[in-house]
């Protein structure tokens, strides 16, 4: 069964540990990510962005498989499925296609839209128990080829954003999606410590979260992060285990060419990789 984020974040909110968002992209990913938070009896958000979602094929697809995988593998750590980057009517879909969670992103409009967008979304998700997420103060990161550096969120404007009852906020601080350039700056606590002072108990999500060191990532938690994303680390993991194994020649011996043995260390490769962000965000244990 897909549960909202809520009552995971707001636990791991109060415990000072993160709920790791592990984005998805197809059999492999969900498998590999739905596997480990049961091992380690974790909960477990899982991510899809727009992209990702057309990639399967739609939103229906991406419950079916979710909702099938957790009762075929006999997962009962709680999940959520939640839509990443959401536009209103990327919201809209998954909501009817039976995603326990969404993200609006509604940072590139100017403040009183993103306000009275996401007061709509919030009233929808309420009715149908759904945990929503808003965004103030754009995440940088490589756009169709151009790299913003990270912005810093307006604390004032992520209250007001708060008080419209989302369930949790991510607020830009700093932090880019992809790789971090050489020359960046590090996260920006002063941001942070501001708007968790503004948002109370609001859990706080931290974007971006492949290559932030480790020490910075456990101050962010301190700070009030709760839910933190994962995408890229994933995705490198996956493609250097499966390019060692082609260029081993693996796949040129007996049947290492079949689908399922050319995908399998990618797969446990996601899996190290999940693992050690549950160990550091600290939310083994906590189902
Ligand atoms: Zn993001």
């Amino acid at each position: 069964m897909l549960v909202s984020a809520k009552e995971m974040l707001e636990k791991a909110k109060a415990g000072h540990y993160a709920v790791g968002q592990f984005n998805i992209n197809n059999l492999e990913w969900t498998k590999s990510i739905l596997s480990v938070a049961q091992e380690m009896n974790s909960p477990v958000i899982l991510g899809v962005s727009e992209g990702a979602g057309k990639y399967m094929t739609g939103y229906k697809t991406v419950v079916g498989m979710v909702k099938g995988m957790i009762e075929e593998m006999n997962i009962t750590v709680p999940v959520a499925l939640h839509l990443d980057h959401g536009s209103y009517d990327g919201c809209m879909k998954c909501i009817e296609a039976g995603f326990s969670s969404v993200m609006f992103d509604g940072s590139h409009y100017p403040i009183e839209e993103n306000i009275a967008k996401t007061k709509e979304l919030v009233a929808i998700c309420k009715e149908k128990g759904l945990s929503l997420e808003a965004e103030v103060g754009s995440i940088g990161g490589e756009e169709d080829g151009v790299v913003g550096a990270g912005e810093c969120a307006d604390p004032n404007e992520c209250k007001a954003i708060a008080d419209l009852g989302v369930t949790m906020l991510a607020a830009g601080i700093g932090n880019i999606h992809g790789k971090y350039p050489e020359n960046w700056k590090g996260l920006s606590f002063e941001t942070l410590d501001a708007v968790q002072q503004q948002t109370g108990e609001m859990p706080l999500v931290l974007h971006g979260g492949t290559g932030i060191p480790e020490d910075m990532i456990k101050k962010a938690i301190n700070l009030g992060v709760a839910k933190i994303n994962v995408n890229t680390e994933c995705q490198l993991s996956f493609a250097e285990a499966t390019r060692k194994y082609i260029e081993e020649g693996k796949d040129l011996q007996g049947k290492g060419f079949d689908p399922r043995k050319l995908l399998a260390p990618g797969a446990e490769a996601i899996k190290a990789t999940v693992r050690e962000k549950i160990e550091l965000f600290g939310s083994a244990n906590r189902a």
